[in-house]
């Protein structure tokens, strides 16, 4: 017979921050970088934990030059040949700290990987990302990496329970990326009913990683700079953003004129774009489809960092944290069944 597990899980939507007493003058003082000692690579990071995702209109290295000014971390999409990796690496060498070469376990992978670490072997990251972190290939296929590149630090991903970030890091990934379908842009809950809602899963996943020493990405379904603040108090070491950074110079596709107003595309790695584009290359990448949206453009990236780093900060000065390392320690959620006021949402055009 099926179970039901009865347990509330809850979405970033569910919940607000309760504020508390705190003796932190302005939201200038708060400190947001992090270091982290990863613990299967032994290496050390210190950063704005914030990322963007590996998706090819997201993780470019256009926004690894804008990201990397504020030491925050891109995870660069798989879609570079190394020809390209060789001439970024050369010429940008202060983003080098802050990004990872993505691979997924297609065939052809291991190779590029494996080339462009060796084209650009400061490189520290590697991001292995695939539809389904569960699945017995994946597991192997990062044990595969670890050995091979016994010091790099493995991101690797997706899953959103504690067995199976126990089950990755033990297989020698570092951090864990968690989230299956909370993406902006992600059809997998409308096609197959598969997900966790993801607040619940990034406090479920957090505590297994750092039982182990491991550490851990909220990757998908943050809308706003609030939900970015709710992800690190829920425990998330980092949060990877989609959707929020589409739109933008920085972000890639072409921007295209309608109705007066200028758009930029914006699409799930396994939309029936993102397919198109790499021709057949990625029909593995998610279980499931991804969709195209078309977002209004918006100019410099810049202005959405600020708009989101300004908000976490502040989320730290409303619970008394000075560094963004106090933050999930200072965290009390108040479940909520509204979350904004929506009266003029239909008159705004901005976030
Ligand atoms: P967002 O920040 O836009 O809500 O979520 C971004 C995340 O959505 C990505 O980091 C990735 O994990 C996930 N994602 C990207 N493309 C697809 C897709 O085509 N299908 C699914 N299921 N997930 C996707």
């Amino acid at each position: 017979m099926p179970r039901i597990d009865n347990d509330i899980k809850l979405d970033f939507k569910d919940v607000l921050v309760r504020p508390k007493r705190s003796t932190i003058r302005s939201r200038a003082d708060v400190d947001l970088t992090r270091s982290f000692i990863f613990r299967n690579s032994g290496l050390t990071y210190t950063g704005i934990p914030v990322m963007a995702a590996n998706m090819d209109t997201v993780g470019t290295f256009e926004m690894a030059k804008a990201f990397a000014k504020h030491q925050m971390f891109t995870t660069i999409h798989k879609h570079y040949s190394p020809a390209a990796w060789k001439e970024f690496v050369d010429n940008n060498p202060e983003t080098l700290e802050h990004v990872a070469v993505s691979a997924g376990i297609a065939e052809g992978d291991m190779q590029k990987l494996s080339d462009i670490l060796e084209l650009a072997p400061q490189i520290k990251f590697i991001c292995l990302d695939v539809a389904n972190g569960y699945s017995e290939h994946f597991v192997q296929f990062v044990r595969d990496v670890r050995k091979k590149f016994p010091k790099k630090t493995i991101m690797a991903g997706n899953v959103v329970t504690g067995e199976m970030v126990e089950e990755l890091i033990l297989s020698g990934a570092d951090i864990i990326k968690v989230g299956i379908g909370p993406g902006s842009v992600c059809t997998t809950r409308k096609k197959t009913g598969v997900g966790y809602p993801q607040l619940s899963a990034v406090m479920e996943c957090a505590d297994a990683a750092h039982g182990l020493g491991g550490h851990i990405i909220s990757d998908g379904g943050c809308t706003c700079p609030g939900d970015v603040a709710k992800a690190f108090g829920a425990g998330a070491d980092y949060v990877m953003l989609g959707g929020m950074l589409a739109g933008h110079n920085e972000s890639g596709g072409e921007m295209i004129e309608k109705n007066g107003k200028k758009i930029k595309l914006f699409y799930g790695m396994s939309s029936a774009t993102a397919m198109k584009k790499h021709s057949g290359g990625v029909a593995e990448y998610r279980a499931s489809e991804g969709k195209t949206v078309e977002i209004e453009y918006r100019g410099e990236v810049e202005a959405t960092i600020q708009d989101i780093l300004g908000g976490i900060r502040s989320t730290c000065t409303y619970v008394g944290a000075s560094k963004l390392k106090e933050l999930s320690r200072r965290t009390t959620f108040i479940r909520c069944t509204q979350q904004l006021n929506e009266v003029f949402t239909a008159f705004t055009t901005q976030h």
